[in-house]
């Protein structure tokens, strides 16, 4: 039972947790397969030009993870699939929310670069995306995505030969709902779909076979709010009896609940993670029993995190502090990547499609602001020169944008023309603003935001 395994977790010191969690992850069933089974990747798919699986967890925070030292026993296969592979430990996305972070691992640019700023904004149409530069290599290209914020309005279809969102249209005509705004609170806090976009993504690798190499997005949406996870995972907090249901815009969500309410937000929150990870799970057992691993790189990222009152506010897409824009990516390949190994280089999501495209043996573009990470993946390099990285958030009035020359973060309120100066290794809470003591951080950080800022409208400007 999960939520038993769970409990006893949390009363363990972290050192015992972490220990019981790392020997859970190796025992994970699937992780210890052989790859084993027939082999269902075409022979053209080969260790030059492999197939391609990259899985997004949406709202995925980092530091829920087992592998990140949180002991609630939540994300056992995804512990599993960085234990047995490689987990990216600094790494960020480029924004707090959906859309423009997507737009990033799509197209290897940042968000003023790629204008992806807000739901009805779209990928410049002459920008190729990676789905479309590897569908230009000969690969056969396909999405299975679940959520709203992730679809052919962005231009997120482009370059894929099918991108399925019959799943997540579907729950709204299922309902009969004509409302435009309810059919758009639907799909936003109601799709529960990890089963099935597991079932679709297993159909669409196993019912025809194909002569050419692939490449696959599977995008999970259900650890987005509202937090109503299936049993038995909606009972990581069994002993709670009060009004919080999961529910993000309810009334008794706030930044004064009682901390026993919010602990069961979280629990809740937690479950969706419990429940996509069990998902996982069964898929990766699968693509190992089936023999896909073989000739198959998966990266798994998540494109934010969330927050719970941290810095005064719940969800996400209201700031650039570590519980949004610090997220999990690993990556995945027995007998090609070194089990356990951990890259502390830090890395942004823009750096996927680089890495993609290298993988593949394809060119990257030489506008993309992103970088190839298979030399850390192959451990051809210990570390990449660390290089800073950005971040931007456009979005119901916030204006921010953030550089982070590892550990230091500046956060520049673009509105309010303030600035925050963070040392999120010492401080990953950031709680401890040094911009007063020491301005001089800021004004060495400054000037290359503002290069970065002009560069990227230079590549916005190219493509408009
Ligand atoms: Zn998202």
């Amino acid at each position: 039972m999960l939520y038993r395994s769970s409990i006893e977790v949390s009363r363990l010191t972290r050192r015992q947790a972490l220990r019981r969690l790392a020997a859970a992850a190796a025992a994970a069933p699937w992780a210890a397969r052989p790859a084993l089974g027939q082999a269902s990747a075409p022979a053209s798919a080969s260790a030059e030009r492999p197939n391609l699986l990259l899985i997004c967890v949406d709202t995925l925070r980092a530091s829920h993870l087992g592998r990140f030292g949180y002991p609630r026993g939540v994300s056992p296969n995804l512990d599993a699939l960085a234990a047995n592979g490689m987990l990216f430990r600094r790494a960020y996305s480029t924004s707090s929310w959906t859309c423009p972070a997507h737009a990033s691992v799509f197209t290897g640019v940042y968000s003023p670069a790629h204008g992806v700023d807000n739901p009805d904004c779209a990928l410049p149409p002459a920008m190729p995306t990676v789905a479309q530069l590897l569908q230009g290599a000969g690969y056969a290209t396909q999405a299975i995505v679940s959520g709203p914020m992730v679809s052919r309005k962005q231009g997120f279809d482009r370059g894929f030969d099918d991108f399925d969102d019959r799943t997540y249209v579907a729950a709204a005509q299922v309902s009969g709902v004509q409302d435009p705004k309810l059919v758009e609170e639907i799909l936003l806090y109601r799709t529960k779909s990890a089963d099935l976009i597991r079932q679709n993504a297993e159909r669409w690798l196993f019912d025809a076979p194909r002569p050419q190499p692939w490449f696959l997005f599977v995008h999970f949406w259900d650890a987005h709010a509202d937090y109503k996870p299936p049993a038995p995972y909606d009972n990581l907090d069994p002993s709670y009896s009060g009004p919080i249901d999961g529910v993000i815009k309810s009334d008794y969500v706030n930044a004064d609940m009682p901390q026993t309410d919010l602990h069961h937000f979280m629990s809740l929150y937690d479950g969706e993670i419990a429940w996509t990870d069990s998902q996982l799970g069964l898929f990766l057992k699968t693509l190992v029993d089936r023999g896909v691993t073989r000739n198959t790189c998966v990266i798994l990222f998540s494109d934010h995190g969330e927050e719970f009152f941290d810095h005064g506010d719940k969800g996400h897409a209201h700031n650039l502090f570590e519980p949004l824009i610090h997220v999990p990516i690993m990556a995945y390949w027995p007998g090609r990547l070194a089990a356990g190994a951990e890259a502390l280089t830090p890395v942004s999501l823009l750096d996927l499609a680089p890495t993609l495209l290298d993988l593949a043996g394809a060119p990257t573009p030489e506008w993309m602001q992103g970088r190839s990470l298979k030399p850390l993946l192959f451990g051809e390099a210990p570390a990449l020169p660390q290089v800073p990285l950005f971040g931007a958030l456009f979005f119901r009035q916030r204006s921010q944008l953030c550089i982070l020359d590892y550990p230091l973060k500046l956060i520049n309120d673009t509105a309010a023309r303030t600035f925050e100066v963070y040392n999120v290794a010492d401080d990953p809470a950031e709680t401890t603003d040094l911009y007063p003591a020491t301005h001089q951080l800021a004004d060495s950080l400054f000037p290359r935001l503002q290069a970065w800022w002009d560069e990227s409208s230079a590549i916005h400007a190219r493509f408009a």
